[in-house]
């Protein structure tokens, strides 16, 4: 039950850092993608997301430059490139019906607007779909109709426009708005699809996620036990990644049952639904460099477990080669 409780918050969460994306320029908005509030709830609740995965990798940006992207693509000058509103979407007019009947929407579920946005706008119905998420942590008692509310109000509004600008800004080539809006269209639909069919993807497939990302120590145990080779440690110059490869994982649940640190479950029963890429990322954790030579060397994960164990000596950092010559100068 906590688990499910946690999964709302988190979907609040996400909600909401989308709609401040859309509404402004957050100040994390600056910050290497990994480092954005958004990634992190996206990480904790769709790990398997290659769009998520893409949003990570953005790097970081003067704010100057970051907003005059969102200057280019939404305000001006003249006609902006996106329009925020359901109304321009779905009517070609702004203040449409859509306007009117969202306020009466939102001062029925107890939503107040504060701010000059339009109801219509697209920070305010992310922000509303917060609230819906929100209050089905609240009130258990009424999760279900919470949810039926979130789930009509996707289909009847949000998913009727918000994919499709989603999909806009992802065709636009734009580097950091390009990977939020195809994130934001794949959540959204995924979010709008009929619970039937969710519900069966759910049985078809047992697979294991990491569900206790910050357990994950990226020892690897997993890897070798896993009979059908589903499961690799890749590394890149910059991060060491569990991969999983959904196809050739028969589901016998051995990594699940070896990992020492209880990181895994299987098929995400622990955290809500997730929607598995061909190779999906299981653990990302980027690699440390060694403070002598500058090479890279094990990963973060890897390096705050050792830490746990045996403190921080100062060589904790360093390669395998400079180790080695530090020890010998010590002898
Ligand atoms: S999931 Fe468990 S076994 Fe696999 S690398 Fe992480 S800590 Fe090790
Ligand atoms: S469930 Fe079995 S086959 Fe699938 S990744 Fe784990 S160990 Fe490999």
């Amino acid at each position: 039950m906590d688990s499910v409780r946690g999964m709302f918050e988190r979907r609040a969460e996400l909600y909401y850092t989308l709609a401040e994306v859309l509404a402004e320029l957050p100040p994390w908005l600056m910050l290497p993608g990994r480092e954005w509030p958004l990634t992190q709830a996206a990480a904790k609740l769709v790990p398997l997301s290659t769009a998520a995965e893409a949003m990570a990798q953005i790097p970081a940006e003067a704010e100057t430059t970051r907003r005059a992207r969102h200057t280019r693509l939404f305000a001006g000058p003249g006609r902006p490139r996106f329009w925020l509103y359901e109304s321009m979407w779905r009517s070609g007019r702004f203040l449409g019906p859509e306007t009117i009947s969202l306020e009466q929407l939102y001062k029925g579920a107890g939503l107040r607007i504060v701010g000059a946005e339009a109801p219509d706008h697209a920070s305010v119905e992310l922000a509303f779909l917060a609230h819906l998420s929100k209050q089905q942590e609240a009130e258990p008692e009424y999760a279900v109709l919470w949810q039926k509310l979130e789930r009509d109000f996707i289909k009847k509004h949000a998913g009727q426009w918000l994919p499709a600008l989603g999909r806009s800004l992802a065709a636009s080539g734009d580097e950091v708005y390009g990977p939020i809006g195809e994130f934001m269209a794949d959540f959204l639909l995924d979010k709008g699809r009929p619970q039937k069919q969710k519900r069966k993807l759910t049985l078809s497939f047992r697979l294991p996620i990491v569900v206790h990302q910050e357990l994950c120590s990226l020892c690897g145990f997993c890897v070798q036990v896993c009979p059908t080779r589903a499961l690799t440690i890749n590394e890149t110059p910059r991060d060491t990644i569990l991969l999983l490869s959904s196809s050739a994982c028969n589901g016998c649940r051995k990594c699940k049952n070896v990992c020492p640190a209880g990181a895994l479950a299987m098929n995400g029963a622990d955290d809500g639904n997730p929607v598995y890429e061909a190779h999906t990322t299981l653990r990302r954790s980027s690699r440390v460099y060694c403070p002598i030579c500058g090479e890279a060397t094990v990963s973060r994960a890897e390096i705050d477990f050792v830490a746990e164990q045996i403190g921080r000596p100062g060589w904790l950092t360093y390669c395998q080669l400079c180790r080695s010559e530090l020890l010998e100068k010590q002898q």
